[in-house]
């Protein structure tokens, strides 16, 4: 379980990037973060796994814990150790590996977790990687080299996954591919999901739970099944409005007015 706790995050000593924002993932669970650029999505999950310090943030006010622990007392190597693996925007896979070894190095997380890291469990989720393991991963397509990074967090045998973005810049029927991976690995191992995404139509087939967030603030959160009823959320996320046949002049007005609604 990851609990987040009315956090505040300051960049370079001067730049505001979450305000009070609270959030829970629990345990096997899916829960979706959902928000416009710069809302705060992925600064809140660097908060979650101690990354904030590479980019000169910190974390000024509240609480954050893993498993019940605070993660302000372990380093980002350690909460890999305790079950929390984050994927990082951009894949972030070692370019210059092949396949094989961007897994080897992963399974260095493991440590005395388990004995022996379970590649073919990764191949036979993407078989696609399998005929590609000895390739050089900067040479693979970016949804094989997003499947790379899923399968990177696979070896480390996390309880929970962060993930951020996983559909950016991918043809939908890769997205499907992978998202059907995420669902497995939760349905079967129980692995609880905290998903960012800008792409809600996929985020909500998926999830059980989501928040979202504007300005660095939790502004509305629920079961997907009440959020993706909620005209807001339709409006902003889904591109299913009531008023889809109004007149383009009066989108702004509209959007802006739906905007301090749920603000207030
Ligand atoms: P996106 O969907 O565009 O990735 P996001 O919701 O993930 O957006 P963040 O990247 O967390 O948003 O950014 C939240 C705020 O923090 C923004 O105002 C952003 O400019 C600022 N910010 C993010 N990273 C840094 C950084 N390394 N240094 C300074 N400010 C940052």
């Amino acid at each position: 379980m990851l609990k987040i706790e009315n956090i505040e995050v300051v960049y370079h000593h001067t730049i505001q990037a979450l305000r009070g924002l609270s959030l829970e993932a629990p345990k096997g669970k899916i829960v979706a973060l959902l928000g416009s650029n710069g809302a705060g999505k992925t600064t809140t999950l660097r908060a979650a796994t101690r990354l904030l310090e590479l980019e000169n943030g910190r974390v000024c006010e509240g609480l954050i814990e893993f498993n019940g622990k605070p993660v302000s007392s372990m380093t980002p190597d350690g909460l890999v150790h305790e079950g929390l693996f984050h994927i990082r925007e951009g894949r972030r896979i070692f370019t210059e590996l092949t396949v094989e070894e961007n897994l080897l190095v992963a399974a260095n997380a493991l440590r005395s977790r388990s004995a022996k890291p379970n590649y073919d469990k990764v191949y036979e989720f993407f078989p696609r990687l399998k005929e590609r393991r000895t390739q050089t991963a900067g040479y693979l397509s970016g949804g094989e080299q997003q499947m790379l990074a899923f399968g990177r967090a696979m070896v480390a045998e996390p309880s929970m996954i962060l993930m951020d973005e996983p559909s950016l810049g991918l043809a939908p029927k890769i997205i499907a591919e992978i998202f059907e991976t995420v669902r497995r690995l939760n349905a079967e191992d129980g692995v609880g999901i905290l998903l960012v995404e800008q792409n809600a139509q996929v985020a909500f087939s998926l999830a059980d739970y989501g928040y979202i967030m504007e300005g660095g603030q939790i502004v509305l959160e629920g079961e997907v099944s009440k959020l993706q009823n909620d005209p807001d959320v339709r409006s902003f996320y889904l591109g299913m409005s009531a008023d889809d046949e109004a007149r383009e002049s009066f989108r702004d007005v509209k959007h802006y007015k739906r905007r301090k609604r749920w603000l207030s």
